[in-house]
């Protein structure tokens, strides 16, 4: 067994083996340490190897989902090796010594889980692929749940946003890329070729060419093939659903990188010390989804917002319609909330790991699509959206018609006891049922007739596994049982009775247990020729799920629009960015939920005042209002309302959020230096069509330091990159650059001192702040009144040596603009570098060479 046992071992590498024993998954060596530390269950021995007892755990067959859970959500891998004989086949084969032959039939990773034990209905599981062709990243990722499937070509610059808006759970890339995330799983290089991609795509999908999916590239289908290799080898050789893929172009989607993610708290908020999670989230506040299908496709939404007018804009007047008729609204939910999980119910059945139950699911949920369908047909003025939608809804007829007569009207999870196919369906069945049901009806009649013929009022007959059919007496009552002429055999004395067998009830439980195993062997006949028959129509019913969470969506996003009196924003393809009365959701529930109010503020910007400086007292509501404004583009770019009372949106290319400082530290990275490397790269990578949000750059060093790399960034914001921006800051002193800055304005969240008490008003005015009240936010948080007074004594003296010094921003409005200053810089250098290629140094004498040197001292300003 050892040997088979490590022969296994070596075959699943670094996954945790789950080794089938009977009715138990075992684990051995350091897997069981493993599993029993995050199971928190006991860690035993069994035998010994090399003169060592080897530990052991292990979990029941039946429950192992709920463990398997577990482990993956602990980041494991298991590779499950079950038993691909019986004990009797065994010894059959190699005599009664012989060890049941086992191998492992599956690998269960995060991104490759299909059991709804293990899944969140509420959030897609995404496997990615990523590979690297010539400078350009392919990549495949697909959620095998319910076989969704899209293929991108990006360039590097753009990596780091797609992977975070994909979110996968388990990243598979080639071995030695060096751009792959750190817990990648790698695979071997030449599983990532685009000839086999192609070649794989177009045989799962019986198609000659892939030209009616979309234009691949090779990048593209490079990373298909790393996909598909790996969901091979999980699933030793069989594939889960996979649909047709969808090529998504790069610059489709407004692009947000991880960091601007988690900083608008998109789809989980970072609650401190505990992680992340959905609750406080964007998605929390929007998501009225009646369906986890709709949910999903909600954060789909919410993290790849559209870049393209038209199709935001029919997204849009899908909500607008169900906004303006909360009555079809209302009936429309009604009937969604219980359509069943379709998407997943297919990819549980394609996968091979569907119940009766998956398929009833599919059977009403296809059924009710329909109602729906001629629901919505009926009605009128129906926008573009909704009629393309339409025909996805129907057209299951005879697949419906079918399963309604194949199946009883809720079919069990488990297939072991049959019963889930329905009378009259199959007469053969019907006849097979009649029989064990008659032989039943006899044991009944014979249980009454012994009891006649013995006179014992308590005798029964019962069940159970290991003896089938027998007949039970109180011990007392035995003996005449006992002997031998009495038609009963014993079979088994218990502490209080004694059991036995008679030959009419060894008949009747034959034809039982025969009519029994027929009649299952033929229900499970037509459970595979189910499959088979939602297995053929796998796309037509995939393209349903997806039209039912496209409506669920829309009808979700009307139904908050009309709870919160939200707008339909207006998307333009100029600059502008005019937001009237615009709120933040999660904070406004936030606050709701104490009973406060939430005070609505406008942002208008435009090509000529695209950078606002927004200043004021800590806890004034910067934050928030810089959040509210990015969130809003978002929302309307992902199809939705807004909550504001009028929104007017330039198309947004890249959103870049740095506000508050994320909980890098884990990563050994200080918070300035995170602040840093998240302003570099909006630096670099915001266009003139980018909204950045930037909130007290520099706050992380010392005074000088953060005000020099502030009134920089300012500089770069504004005369470089020329993206619309808002900017937070403490730092009155950079309201200094308005003199420079044409498109910049200063702002500020309002606050009064009344009777020696701060009130924030958390209102946005225009101009400068005019102090920043930090003493009066310290003793509104309670600190002591003493350091409180002596704070003040010592910003009094402060504030004395600025007066007479002119502060620390003195000498600034004089400093060249940045840009202004480097250009200069350039052409010095080129003259010099002129000159120098100008110049054969072997031509030249001791006395010319430090002659020239003196000239080019000169020349470039150095020379005092
Ligand atoms: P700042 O960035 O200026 O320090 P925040 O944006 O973090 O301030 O806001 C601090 C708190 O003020 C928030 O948690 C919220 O409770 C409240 N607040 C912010 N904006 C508003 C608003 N517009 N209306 C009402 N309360 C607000």
């Amino acid at each position: 067994m050892m040997a088979q046992y490590l022969a296994l071992k070596a075959e699943a590498a670094d996954c945790l083996l789950f080794y089938r024993m009977g009715d138990f998954f075992e684990l051995f060596f350091d897997d069981a340490r493993r599993a029993a530390q995050v199971l928190d269950i006991a860690l035993t021995s069994r035998g010994e190897h090399q003169g060592v007892p080897i530990p052991m755990c292990g979990v029941p067959a039946h429950s192992a989902e709920g463990y398997l859970a577990r482990l993956i959500k602990a980041g494991c891998r298991v590779a499950i090796a079950d038993q691909t004989e019986t004990p009797e086949e065994a010894k059959k084969r190699g005599g009664s010594k012989a060890l049941v032959a086992r191998a492992i039939v599956r690998f269960v990773t995060a991104g490759t889980l299909t059991e709804e034990a293990l899944l969140e209905p509420r959030r897609a599981n995404v496997l990615a692929a990523i590979c690297e062709l010539r400078g350009s990243f392919g990549i495949a990722a697909c959620d095998i749940s319910t076989g969704r499937m899209e293929l991108e070509d990006c360039p590097a610059d753009r990596l780091g946003a797609a992977l975070a808006r994909l979110g996968a759970s388990e990243v598979v890339a080639p071995e030695g890329m060096s751009a792959a995330p750190q817990d990648a799983i790698t695979r071997p290089a030449r599983d990532f070729s685009s000839d086999t991609g192609e070649a794989r795509l177009k045989s799962l999908h019986a198609v000659a060419t892939l030209d009616a999916f979309g234009d691949f590239t090779r990048p593209m289908l490079a990373a298909a093939a790393g996909l598909i290799g790996y969901l091979d080898h999980a699933g030793r050789g069989k594939l889960p659903l996979l649909l047709p893929p969808v090529a998504r172009a790069s610059d489709a989607h407004l692009a947000m990188d991880e960091a601007t993610r988690a900083s608008l708290e998109v789809l989980s908020a970072n609650q401190a010390g505990r992680g992340s999670s959905r609750q406080g989230s964007l998605i929390e506040a929007v998501d009225r989804c009646v369906t986890g299908a709709g949910a999903r496709q909600l954060a789909d939404d919410l993290s790849a917002p559209l870049t393209n007018v038209a199709a935001i804009e029919a997204r849009l007047a899908l909500v607008d319609w169900l906004h303006s008729d909360p009555l079809l609204r209302g009936d429309l939910r009604e009937v969604m909330r219980a359509i069943p999980d379709l998407g997943r119910a297919l990819g549980r059945v394609v996968a091979g790991r569907g119940s009766p139950r998956d398929l009833g699911q599919l059977r009403d949920g296809l059924s009710e699509s329909r109602r729906i369908h001629d629901f919505l047909k009926g009605a009128k003025f129906r926008p573009a959206l909704l009629d393309a939608l339409l025909p996805a809804l129907t057209g299951h007829g005879a697949l419906t018609d079918h399963f309604t007569r194949a199946l009883v009207p809720t079919p069990p999870t488990e297939r072991g006891q049959g019963g889930y196919i329905a009378e009259q369906f199959d007469h053969g069945l019907d006849e097979l049922r009649q029989i064990s049901g008659d032989a039943r009806r006899a044991i009944a009649a014979l249980e009454a007739k012994y009891r006649a013929d013995t006179g014992i009022a308590a005798l029964k007959i019962r069940h159970n596994g290991v003896l089938g059919y027998f007949i039970e007496v109180p011990a007392r009552y035995a003996d005449a049982l006992m002997v031998p002429d009495s038609g009963f055999t014993h079979r088994q004395t218990m502490a209080g009775a004694v059991r036995f067998n008679a030959l009419a009830l060894h008949d009747e439980a034959s034809r039982i247990a025969q009519a029994g195993g027929h009649a299952q062997a033929r229900e499970e006949e037509h459970f595979a020729a189910l499959c088979e028959m939602a297995i053929a129509a796998r796309q037509q019913i995939a393209a349903t799920a997806a039209a039912l969470a496209r409506l669920d969506v829309a009808a979700g996003q009307a139904e908050r629009a009309s709870e919160g009196g939200w707008c339909r924003p207006a998307l333009a393809e100029d600059r502008a960015l005019e937001i009237v009365g615009g709120r933040h959701p999660v904070v406004e529930n936030a606050l709701a939920a104490r009973g406060d109010r939430f005070v609505a503020n406008d942002c208008a910007l435009s090509d000529s005042d695209r950078l606002w400086l927004i200043g004021g007292p800590n806890m004034g509501g910067k934050s928030t209002f810089l959040r509210q404004n990015a969130l809003i583009v978002l929302l309307a770019q992902a199809g939705g309302f807004v909550p504001a009372q009028s929104a007017r949106i330039g198309l947004v290319d890249r959103l870049f959020s740095r506000v508050g400082a994320s909980d890098n530290l884990a990563r050994g990275r200080s918070t300035f230096m995170v602040e840093m490397v998240e302003t570099a790269a909006i630096l670099a990578q915001a266009t003139e069509r980018s909204f950045v949000i930037l909130d007290e750059v520099g706050r992380g060093t010392s005074t000088y330091d953060g005000l020099a790399l502030a009134w920089a960034v300012v500089e770069a914001v504004h005369g470089t990159t020329r993206c619309r921006c808002l900017f937070a800051t403490h730092y009155h002193e950079l309201a200094r650059l308005a003199e420079s800055c044409d498109a910049l304005s200063l702002h500020h969240v309002r606050a009064r001192e009344w009777q020696g008490d701060l009130v924030l008003l958390h209102e946005l005015a225009n101009g400068p702040a005019d102090r920043s009240y930090g003493l009066a936010v310290a003793k509104l948080a309670g600190v002591p009144t003493p350091v409180v007074a002596r704070a003040k004594a010592v910003l009094d003296r402060l504030e004395k040596g600025r007066a007479q010094t002119g502060g620390i921003a003195a000498g600034l409005g004089d400093l060249p603009l940045f840009a202004a200053a480097a250009e200069h810089n350039e052409d010095v250098a080129d003259t010099l570098r002129a000159r120098l290629d100008a110049t054969d140094l072997d031509a030249l004498s001791p006395r010319e060479a430090l002659e020239l040197l003196y000239e080019l001292k000169r020349d470039a300003g150095t020379l005092p």
